[in-house]
């Protein structure tokens, strides 16, 4: 009989799992490894515990990465389709809310519970509690050798890295992944905090703290314009968070790292056409000089905004729009449109959600296998490749564990997948 290939995963979690159950699917014998007590400990606080598993607006154009080319030829493998193929076909029913992919029960829970099940189904062997320390090629047999924590060794004949990242874990952990690959010759790119809010030293975000409100944010990185992004933007009395900031952010942790000066503008009327704008503001004027500066505002704006813009203009609460004059009241309105926020830092790594950087994607190939080691292979957030918000870093991670298990256990994925098809029909959630 012929003996089946022995893949070893390192890392149970979005990527790691995937593979395995991938590698199995298609005869390897597998064991997973993971350090915590238990697998997918990540999976449970995604999403807000809802678990935003991928997205039907989906294109490589989602994610930072090296070779979008190669990106590309990957989620040819393995899209959006073939993730709801994959999760309900072990059982979780999908849904979307414009577009967002969430499981129905919309519990981070429910889309670990299919794939542990998954793991048990397929007699994959889960160590937990096991932590890869070491890991070692055998030219002779062409096999790895693994050490564990306590010391413990495993062969295997294929090797998957799927230790994911330091993101939002205590300092000092989650690093492995970038040690095992170096060990092997691969190149690492400096590991920056994704998805992440941004600090100021400015005095007025003490002022704002508590703040909520839809506006635009325009990352500005040495004078120039480096991204921009539309969103509800929190406060917070350190800076900004929300999604349209954490989007940028990754751009301004590398920017910051190279010395340059980042600035985050704000703009708090995003709706509003420039023209109309302006339009508008001056029949406001005209309509309501008598007022104080504080009530002529009173109605746009979040108050505590309101009063951070009146004293940036150099204006006084009670002194009336007739006193300010139409040029002032115009510069406290374009104000509002470019609020400048000087980036002191990002917020540390323990508060992101993804990491950018990480092993580099180009001594990968198309099967994610190692340009230098045969039969290494990477998936996951290790990898040199970060999404924005919005479910598109868990797709990267059943996307690249899949092609990693399908390809460590010898089905070869150059062909492109299909499925398409099959689920553009899908129920959306109004709710
Ligand atoms: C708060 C939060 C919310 C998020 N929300 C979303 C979302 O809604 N949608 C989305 O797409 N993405 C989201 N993300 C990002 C997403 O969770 C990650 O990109 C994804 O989980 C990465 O999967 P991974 O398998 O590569 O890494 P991980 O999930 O980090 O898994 C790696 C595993 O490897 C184990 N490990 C590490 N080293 C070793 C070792 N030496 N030996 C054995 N085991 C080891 C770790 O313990 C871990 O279980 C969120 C992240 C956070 C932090």
């Amino acid at each position: 009989m012929e003996s089946r290939t022995k893949v070893g995963v390192i890392g149970a979690g979005a990527a790691g799992m995937a593979a395995a159950v991938t590698a199995a699917k298609y005869g390897a014998e597998v064991t997973l490894f993971e350090k915590n007590d238990r697998v997918g400990k990540k999976i449970l606080a995604t999403g807000n515990g809802r678990c935003n598993m991928g997205n039907l607006e989906f294109s490589e154009e989602k994610y930072y990465c090296q070779d979008r080319e190669k990106l590309h030829s990957l989620f040819q493998v393995f899209s959006v389709w073939d993730t709801m193929s994959f999760f309900e076909s072990m059982g979780l029913m999908i849904k979307s809310k414009e577009g967002y992919l969430y499981p129905y029960s919309e519990q981070a829970s429910a889309v670990l519970d299919v794939l542990r099940m998954e793991l048990d189904r397929k007699k994959i062997h889960v160590i937990t509690e096991g932590e890869i320390k070491k890991a070692a090629y055998n030219a002779d047999r062409m096999t790895f050798t693994l050490k564990d924590i306590k010391g413990k060794e495993y062969e295997c004949d294929k090797l998957i890295v799927a230790c994911g990242s330091p993101a939002s874990l205590k300092k000092g952990e989650g690093m492995t992944g970038y040690a095992l690959a170096e060990k092997f010759g691969h190149r690492v790119k400096e590991i920056v905090p994704g998805l992440v809010s941004l600090k100021s030293h400015e005095d007025f975000t003490k002022a704002l703290s508590g703040v909520r409100v839809k506006a635009g944010v325009r990352l500005v990185v040495a004078g120039e314009t480096a991204g921009r992004d539309v969103g509800e933007v929190q406060f917070t009395d350190y800076g900004i968070s929300g999604i349209p900031v954490f989007q940028l952010s990754r751009t301004a942790a590398y920017a910051l790292k190279e010395g340059k000066s980042v600035e985050a503008v704000v703009d708090f009327f995003p709706d509003q056409d420039e023209k109309t704008f302006t339009y508008m503001g001056r029949l406001r004027y005209e309509a309501q000089q008598d007022k104080s500066m504080e009530d002529y505002l009173t109605g746009m704006l979040h108050k505590k905004i309101n009063m951070v813009l009146i004293k940036m203009a150099g204006l006084k609460p009670a002194m009336t729009a007739r006193e300010a004059g139409w040029e002032k009241v115009k510069a406290l309105m374009e104000l509002g449109r470019n609020f400048g926020i000087a980036v002191s830092d990002v917020n540390s790594m323990d508060n992101a959600q993804v990491c950018a950087g990480g092993v580099d994607f180009s001594q990968l190939n198309t099967e994610l296998e190692s340009e230098l080691v045969k039969g290494l292979y990477f998936a996951g957030e290790v990898v040199d490749v970060d999404g924005i918000c919005g479910g598109y870093n868990l797709q990267w991670a059943w996307t690249s564990g899949y092609i990693a298990g399908r390809n460590a256990a010898g089905s070869s994925t150059r062909q492109i997948a299909l499925g398409q098809e099959k689920y553009k029909e899908l129920p959306e959630d109004k709710s």
